[in-house]
């Protein structure tokens, strides 16, 4: 059966009951003109364009890459696939690829060969490294590269640099999930499973669009909600999001007080003695300061901060109070806004005092955004130590030292690992003199664009950036250099449950792009980094050789892989960490006998004050916590840091669609995606609007204190007072190429964005602006070029044309046994 999955993105369904089997169903894509029984191999992988771990396999015809299709084994997906794994592929094989290394030279960008750039940056290097230290070069990478390329470039940046400066744009995005499980759990790790979805009675979505953010998962929702028993939900989310509209209970609270909303729920839930008080007694430290905390925290108090009526928070409260098996979720609502931890942990707390933990349907997921979120955490390419190693523990750190031959003097932990913004902001001081970026654009994801812009520019900071498109960033580089993606090189990827895939070479990268994994290894090789009896501090080559080594990093670690090699992984698809010999088939859920990993000898972190950030110091944590159980954590609503006032009356959010990824340098280049949402709009609601004089599509201006964009205009439901932004539109397909055009209005979300961040994850607030709305030209006739299908659906059904793709989009959707092939 063939679909429209642009118009359709969740294809159809497959209803399943509650405790029942998800149904598999293979859908697949194969490139204009190309019959299935053309396909000369099918190569596994998984997919790129967000953080379920859909596995896939890529089609192969005379060398090139023609199409995909999902695996009906496959843990995580069943077989199904999302419009981004369907479509996204194609971007691999634009004409615009980078294929040859570039230097500046006289302030401008050209070809060169790898050894001229890679001796570029050695020099650059070795020279600072003399003149100022290790301090003085900092590494800002991805989450999208692979395990093995982390790992890497953890071990060259942490042991042969010996720099603390390494951290991940995964800043923007996981690391309040990392930091929210830190804070309950003394370690990262997601506790639930992708599985939890087929058994919980209420799933709870907290800021977490499921629908546009893991399309494929949502599925699964959709398809229980079709079947027998299905799940009551709570959405909370200030849009109208297809998870609202699917929803039992929707709150839509004023962004910036979710703590509040959060405080009120365990409220209702102490109140009325929905706890588990055995569990509590058994696993948790903390509840008398958590009850008091709260004591005052009724549905009432938060109805005025909300901006939610009181009887919805006591229905939230009572349909997360009485599930037998209840799942929440959390993601982006919560993760940048200025109370992220406290709010993220106060789910946490939901699920510890009702004892919802560690078994079928009852879980917890703290949700990433990007395909290898979880390896650049688990690797210490992300501001943590590699195997969630507690910086403040010598014995970590020499454990660490000894897995890698080396002093543990040379491992930086005088400090805790310095943190995305605040690496940014020793650059534009100088004391960062080089910054090495992989596969993120910051000059489009970062907030405060001029500002970015302006500090990447310096002259005296050398800047190096590895990708596959002359991105906006990269146009502002000294050496770039071009990287292969997944299906031009073989590595591993592990989901946002802890499902690591393999993913194998199918066609060679165009040009002399090279793996990343490759360029990381040639750097070490001319830096001759070397352990501390003069071997090779990295011993490896090849992609399987560094996964036998972060193998050996992991041992007796929470996220332990011993148990995987890449040939069990080529036969089992997808399993789940730890995994160890005794234990090969991995583990589908966390903490089902108890608090494992946050013992003080144990922990990957003693904590942080939520409100300032302050780390709590080992003797602290030894006291408050001795047998290493689950820290209940209370906090205290604090407003947003910029309120809306006359001048800017609006509140602003910014975040993602369906059909684009990040900075668009992928989905930008794909047709049926880029056709779908092609420009960047703005949300607001009928009444707002109305009140302005304004309509569907009139050209608005957005200002903050920071900046401005121009964009036209969608009216939606909304919640009033809040304007909505999509920050994926950049600038590399414009006249200008890297920022607005010289005096005019920007395009980018993140012009008006502010530098600010949650005081323990340092993840930047991207939802709570103060915003001022303005016409610039009534629409003409035009609409806003936002999709219909998506939380950006219009107020007044069938009032602008529905989205759809047409005959390029279909995609085949098998639901009997054995899929397409
Ligand atoms: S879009 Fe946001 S959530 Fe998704 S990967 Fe990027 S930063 Fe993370």
């Amino acid at each position: 059966m063939k679909a429209d999955r642009i118009a359709e993105p969740w294809g159809d369904r497959t209803p399943y009951r509650r405790h029942g089997d998800w149904p598999s169903r293979v859908d697949a894509h194969l490139a204009e003109g190309v019959e299935p029984g053309a396909v000369q191999k099918w190569v596994a992988a998984a997919s790129l364009l967000h953080s379920g771990g859909d596995a896939m396999d890529i089609a192969v015809v005379d060398g090139r890459m023609a199409g995909v299709r999902g695996r009906a084994a496959d843990r995580v997906s069943r077989g199904r696939l999302g419009p981004k794994d369907l479509f996204g592929w194609q971007a691999n094989a634009s004409p615009d690829r980078l294929t040859r290394p570039l230097v500046r030279r006289d302030g401008h960008l050209v070809e060169t060969d790898w050894d001229t750039a890679m001796e570029l940056v050695t020099a650059r290097t070795r020279e600072l490294l003399a003149e100022r230290g290790p301090g003085s070069v900092g590494f800002y990478t991805s989450g999208q590269l692979f395990l093995e390329e982390y790992y890497t470039l953890a071990v060259l940046a942490r042991a042969g640099i010996g720099t603390n400066h390494l951290d991940g744009n995964t800043r923007l995005c996981t690391a309040t999930a990392a930091e929210a499980l830190k804070e309950s759990f003394g370690c990262d790790g997601q506790p639930g499973s992708f599985d939890d979805l087929d058994h919980a009675d209420v799933i709870a979505l907290f800021g977490h669009n499921m629908a546009e953010t893991q399309t494929v998962q949502w599925t699964r929702v959709l398809d229980r909600l079709a079947g027998g028993d299905p799940p009551r939900l709570l959405c909370v989310d200030p849009r109208p999001t297809q998870v609202a509209r699917h929803a039992t209970v929707h709150l839509a609270p004023r962004v910036g007080t979710n703590v509040a909303l959060m405080d009120a729920l365990l409220h209702e839930t102490i109140r009325h003695d929905r706890v588990d008080h055995d569990f509590v007694e058994a696993h948790t430290v903390g509840f008398e300061e958590l009850s008091e905390r709260v004591a005052s925290c009724t549905p009432e108090w938060a109805a005025d901060i909300c901006d939610v009526p009181a009887a919805r928070i006591s229905e939230a409260a009572e349909l997360v109070g009485t599930a037998d098996a209840l799942l929440s979720t959390v993601l982006q609502g919560f993760y940048q806004a200025h109370q992220a931890t406290a709010a993220a942990v106060q789910v946490n707390n939901l699920h510890l005092i009702r004892g919802m933990l560690g078994r079928p349907g009852a879980g917890v997921l703290q949700m990433n955004g990007q395909p290898s979120a979880e390896n650049t955490r688990e690797c210490g390419a992300d501001g943590d130590l590699p195997g969630f190693r507690n910086w403040q523990n010598d014995a970590h750190v020499a454990d660490l030292a000894r897995v890698w031959n080396v002093e543990p003097s040379t491992i930086p932990h005088f400090a805790p690992p310095t943190h995305a913004m605040q690496m940014f902001r020793y650059a534009e001081q100088g004391s960062i003199g080089m910054l090495w970026i992989s596969g993120t654009n910051p000059a489009v994801s970062l907030p405060e664009l001029a500002r970015i812009r302006a500090l990447l520019a310096q002259e005296r900071l050398f800047t190096v950036v590895q990708d596959l498109f002359l991105t906006e960033t990269a146009r502002l580089a000294d050496v770039v250099l071009p990287a292969a993606t997944w299906g031009e090189k073989t590595g591993t990827i592990t989901n946002a449950d802890r499902t690591v895939h393999l993913c194998d070479k199918a066609v060679e990268p165009p040009g002399e792009a090279r793996p990343d994994l490759d360029i990381f290894l040639d750097f070490a090789r001319r830096m001759d980094f070397r352990d501390k009896d003069g071997g090779p501090l990295i011993g490896w080559r090849e992609p399987e050789e560094a996964f036998e080594a972060w193998k050996r990093c992991s041992a007796g670690r929470p996220c332990d892989y011993t148990g995987m090699t890449y040939d069990r992984l080529r036969g089992a698809g997808g399993i789940q960490w730890p995994c160890t010999e005794a234990n090969p088939r991995g583990t589908e859920r966390l903490y089902t006998d108890g608090i494992t990993w946050a013992h003080p000898d144990d922990c990957e972190s003693y904590g942080k004050d939520l409100e300032t950030g302050a780390a709590v110091d080992p003797v602290e944590y030894r006291s408050l916590n001795p047998d290493g159980k689950a820290v209940l954590k209370a906090a205290a609503y604090v407003e947003p840091h910029e309120m809306p006032d006359e001048r800017y009356p609006f509140q602003l959010s910014t975040g993602r669609t369906l059909y684009h990824f990040h900075t668009r340098t992928k989905t930008g280049r794909v047709a049926q995606l880029d056709e779908a949402a092609p420009e960047v709009w703005v949300e607001a609601c009928a009444a707002d609007a109305a009140r302005l004089g304004l309509g569907e599509g009139d050209l608005v201006r957005v200002a903050t204190p920071r900046g401005a964009l121009e964009a036209r205009l969608r009216v939606t439901d909304i919640r009033p007072g809040l304007l909505f932004v999509p920050f994926h539109y950049g600038y590399w397909d414009t006249k200008e190429g890297d920022g607005p055009d010289r005096g005019g209005p920007g395009r980018a979300a993140n012009e008006t964005t502010i530098t600010d961040w949650d005081p323990a994850s340092k993840q930047p607030l991207f939802k709570t602006a103060a915003a001022a709305l303005t016409l610039v030209a009534h629409a003409d006739g035009r609409y806003a070029p936002a999709p219909t299908t998506t939380a950006s659906a219009p107020s007044a059904p069938g009032s602008v044309p529905a989205t759809a793709g047409g005959r390029q989009a279909y995609a085949t959707q098998d639901s009997g046994p054995g899929g397409t092939s």
